[in-house]
């Protein structure tokens, strides 16, 4: 297999909307362009991360909406036609994610933005050898010629860092997204959606990073910076490289090399650009990312809990923090995921039973229902009704 080429260039800091336009041109270009990828006409599928409505939108957890517009410009002037397309986090309504990212902009200057939750869904075959022998995803993405995967560099609270093969999980619907926790790891699931999805370049938007508890509750960490690269699996490389993340710590990626997806071997990429080494700083994990300090707190994530679900009780804690109601935190226990049994020393009045995964053990304490539950029910769940403020809401669910 030949060198793969990864660039990284640097922006000015805090860079305007042309200065990432033209960072991103820099990045393509020196990692070997898009020309070949596509044919003038064809459709090209710029999936950006846009995993939940964010605190703030340049807070490093969703792509900025600049660097898909670089992109899509690319693809226009060799002919092809952009669409930025991407399905949200299971139980997120992605129509609000693009309202709130300032992704509607985007459309109201003639770009295609696509709540991929609306389209049709359709089945693609995996080649043998991996944990799934077909995907569900969207007849836009089959239609594609090209799919740029285009993430934001984080950490994320189940892989150690989210970039640009993860981020393919955008391209899939919310009971296939449910099934990568509960019925196959996403490290081996991830691999086999590359593996039937062939994304052909990607981009990572690394101008607003996050450090801590990804993929939504972390740190802004400023890089202004932007890797690209038409191996992603090098390209998610290169990019931990820059976050001082080891290439043994990245389980995903690896198993997608060992398939023969990509280079993870540092040794073995072609890096043109910044120095890596000089820009490298480490980012804190999400493990180490403290929100609540309530000593008598417990907070369970069973194996198999979705992002839906972990991304729900996350935002509930964030909420009950920003409204000072910590206080009610004292001496509750919240279980999410595949729950069998309860631990013998969990206190029921103070127990609370996150989604239908839990609901086995719903006599045990408190239950909230859902797949996963909407935030508001388990900030009530805690707190009490009418305490809180609804503030990173879900869509309605199904029990
Ligand atoms: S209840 Fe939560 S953990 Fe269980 S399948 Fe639904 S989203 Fe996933």
């Amino acid at each position: 297999m030949r060198e793969p080429v990864v660039s990284v260039i640097k922006t000015e800091p805090e860079p305007d909307e042309q200065q990432i336009i033209q960072a991103v041109r820099e990045a393509v270009e020196l990692a070997g362009g898009l020309e070949g990828l596509f044919k003038p006409g064809d459709l090209v599928l710029i999936n950006p991360n846009l995993v939940a409505v964010p605190p703030q939108r340049r807070g490093g957890a969703v792509t900025l909406k600049e660097v898909c517009k670089g992109v899509a410009v690319l693809v226009e002037e060799l002919g092809g036609k952009p669409v930025i397309a991407e399905s949200s986090a299971a139980g997120v309504d992605t129509e609000k994610v693009i309202e709130a990212t300032g992704y509607q902009d985007l459309r109201d200057e003639g770009y295609e933005v696509v709540d991929l939750k609306k389209d049709k869904t359709v089945t693609m075959k995996v080649p043998a050898g991996y944990v799934l022998e077909e995907i569900t995803t969207f007849e836009l993405v089959q239609k594609a010629a090209a799919i740029i995967s285009v993430p934001v560099m984080k950490t994320h609270d189940q892989a150690e860092a989210s970039m640009s093969i993860k981020n393919l999980k955008g391209l899939i619907p919310d009971e296939l997204k449910k099934d990568f926790h509960r019925a196959y790891s996403i490290f081996e699931g991830v691999p086999a959606l590359m593996a039937a999805l062939k994304p052909s370049f990607a981009v990572v938007d690394a101008i607003v990073a996050q450090e801590g508890l990804g993929p939504i509750f972390g740190l802004p960490v400023g890089m202004n910076t932007i890797v690209a690269g038409r191996d992603l699996v090098a390209v998610d490389s290169i990019s931990c490289q820059l976050m001082d993340i080891a290439e043994d710590e990245m389980f995903m990626e690896k198993n997608a090399a060992d398939k023969g997806l990509g280079v993870i071997d540092r040794s073995r990429i072609k890096v043109i650009g910044e120095d890596v080494a000089a820009l490298s700083r480490r980012f804190m994990r999400a493990v180490d990312h403290v929100i609540i300090e309530e000593p008598t707190f417990n907070l369970l994530f069973e194996e198999g809990t979705c992002t839906g679900c972990r991304n729900t009780v996350l935002s509930s804690l964030v909420d009950i923090k920003n409204d000072n109601l910590q206080e009610y935190l004292k001496n509750k226990t919240v279980i999410a995921g595949q729950c069998n049994s309860v631990p013998d020393d969990v206190d029921p009045e103070g127990l609370i039973l996150v989604g239908v995964c839990t609901r086995d053990m719903k006599a045990n304490g408190k239950y909230v229902k859902g797949c996963p539950p909407n935030n508001i029910w388990v900030v009530q769940a805690i707190v009490g009704e009418g305490k809180a403020k609804r503030q990173y809401a879900t869509e309605d669910i199904d029990d």
